[in-house]
């Protein structure tokens, strides 16, 4: 009794197995890049890229930190 389950178990695991795989096969294909929907801004203080959201604005300029925005214009 207990050979028959073992052997069901290894059928279920082989089963298993082979759909794993075959779905893995027919994901084969790369998944498109993820699209940029936000507008990207420029911090005028180091240069670096950031969404508009994230970004501080002050005086019509950009940056990614109040700690750069603040050298900038330090008032
Ligand atoms: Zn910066």
């Amino acid at each position: 009794m207990i050979k028959i389950l073992l052997l069901l178990a290894g059928v279920w695991l082989i089963y298993s197995l082979l759909k794993k795989y075959s779905r893995s096969l027919e994901k084969d294909e790369p998944a498109p890049p993820a699209q940029i929907e936000e507008d990207m801004v420029r911090c005028v203080q180091c240069g670096v890229h950031l969404p508009r959201s994230e970004a501080l604005l002050s005086r019509d300029e950009f940056f990614c930190c109040e700690e750069h925005r603040r050298l900038r214009h330090p008032d």
